[in-house]
């Protein structure tokens, strides 16, 4: 049985009493939050409760065991509804055995305190006269004064409202909460983004303030994710907000960014950078990655979801922190995280809306004192450690490497990055174009004579009708010095 779970049905408090009860137990305390008839003046019909509960749950079951341990109890349980629940219902039940009441009384409080401050779920009452929107539970006391008004953004032609329901419906994770992170939420937040899942481990510390504005002096000493959570449902409580405060690591990045839209890495380092590259890779969705030092910056949008260059194309494994250094080392100005976070999410808010001018492939180097900005192509290393090279599957089916024929769909090929060159004769290539577009064209007789121009450090593809003819080019561009030189195993024909 686990000591902390959800359940859609009514909460059935006599039976899960039973099982806490021990020989050893002298006191045993139970506590039930049931739904009331009002709230702030206006009168609640009904409210629906809704979990992440991929991370609730567990975070639920530290709650409760730390909370045994801490106070000596014996036994503690907890279950949290979720649905649609009357006035009256049970909403939340604690109960705890301990050798005494005082450690029963004491577990029990901690466990509600820590289940309404700590875990991801948003509460939506249904008033008499409307409905609230859907808040943290920990901010449902106060029904909004006014709607939040998205006009001035859905008023743009390419937003419009489909813009921003597709805005609504997306949910985007942001890893570090510093000095990036704190203008790409606050942008997010107010761009509408339906669901903003908050990643870090840190506590704030005065040293922040100056440049990372959803913190206030009396948040000091509180976890950032918790409290830029709290920030925001109070500038914008319609939204869902997830406080994660712990460590990004691949197991995290797994369970956060399954069905995500994009993930923005705000983190201040490069082993973080590298774990956020990694997980958008493996989750196949894009990542927003940024850098400062002092007073310039980097972005780079790494499009998992198309195949694009990685971090790992640009930096290699071996790439330290010391080389760069951050913010606690190096100093900055807050303006320079301020613009770099904006221009991250404004990244975002073009990926989302499939506006024109998206990064791929590229580097933006900005100079904030000179106010240069440069876009630098940045494009797929071949011998990338990375993920980002997904023929590796495709790749293993084909012949030894010894072997110059390929067997892959042309399609995967483009995205791993192999130049294509189509040998057939001009003819050929009208009567039956290649299914991929940007390859170039060299009839077999030009080839052999010598007007392929070889980029050392690409890879490329000859592709002809039957694969014939590309396996003898490819053999001879072999013979002449070029390694990374393929034929497409049975050309054209066989790709249908
Ligand atoms: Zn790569």
């Amino acid at each position: 049985m686990s000591a902390f779970s959800f359940s859609a049905a009514p909460i059935d408090t006599a039976g899960l009493a039973g099982p806490l009860a021990s020989p050893a137990a002298g006191g045993f305390a139970a506590f039930e939050g049931r739904v009331r008839d009002q709230n702030e003046g206006r009168t609640v019909r009904s409210l629906e409760y809704e979990a992440f509960e991929a991370l609730a749950v567990a975070e639920g079951e530290r709650i409760v065991a730390d909370a045994v341990r801490r106070h000596g109890a014996t036994l503690g349980r907890c279950v949290h509804r979720t649905g649609r629940l009357a006035v009256g219902d049970v909403a939340v039940w604690v109960g705890v055995s301990a050798p005494h009441r005082a450690e029963a009384f004491a577990a029990c409080r901690e466990i509600i305190d820590a289940v309404k401050h700590r875990l991801p779920i948003w509460k939506k009452e249904h008033y008499a006269d409307a409905d609230s929107g859907w808040v943290n539970c920990e901010h449902a006391a106060h029904p909004a004064v006014a709607e939040f008004d998205y006009s001035r953004q859905s008023a743009l032609p390419e937003v419009g409202t489909t813009g921003q329901r597709r805005l609504a419906e997306a949910h985007v994770v942001v890893v570090g909460a510093g000095g990036l992170g704190c203008h790409v939420l606050a942008s997010l937040a107010g761009a509408g983004i339906g669901r903003l899942t908050i990643v870090d481990h840190d506590r704030v510390e005065a040293s922040n303030l100056h440049r990372q504005p959803l913190y206030a002096i009396a948040d000091v000493g509180r976890p950032k994710a918790e409290a830029a959570a709290r920030r925001l449902a109070d500038y914008n409580p319609g939204l869902r907000y997830v406080p994660v405060a712990r460590r990004f690591d691949a197991e995290l990045g797994a369970a956060l960014l399954a069905g995500a839209n994009a993930v923005v890495d705000c983190t201040d380092n490069f082993a973080a950078k590298f774990l956020v590259n990694d997980a958008a890779q493996r989750a196949g969705i894009p990542a927003v990655i940024a850098s400062v030092y002092q007073y310039e910056g980097q972005l780079q949008v790494v499009r998992a979801d198309r195949g694009g260059s990685c971090l790992r194309c640009q930096w290699p494994e071996a790439t330290r922190d010391g080389l760069v250094g951050n913010c606690v080392e190096a100093g900055v100005l807050g303006p320079v995280p301020a613009i770099l976070g904006q221009l991250q999410a404004l990244e975002v808010l073009k990926l989302l809306l499939d506006l024109p001018g998206q990064l791929q492939d590229e580097l933006l180097l900005v100079d904030l004192l000179e106010h240069g900005q440069r876009r630098l192509a940045a494009p797929r290393n071949p011998a990338c450690a990375g993920r980002c090279v997904r023929v590796d599957a495709a790749a293993a089916h084909a012949p030894p490497a010894t072997d110059v024929d390929l067997r892959l769909p042309l399609a995967a090929a483009v995205a791993a990055g192999y130049r294509i060159v189509d040998i057939r004769e001009p003819m050929e290539c009208a009567f039956e174009p290649l299914p991929v577009s940007g390859q170039q064209s060299m009839p077999l007789g030009r080839l052999l004579d010598g007007a392929l121009a070889v980029e050392a450090g690409h890879p490329y593809l000859l592709v002809c009708a039957h694969g014939v003819r590309s396996h003898a080019a490819a053999e001879f561009l072999r013979a002449r010095g070029h390694a990374n030189v393929w034929s497409l195993a049975g050309g054209l024909a066989a790709q249908s």
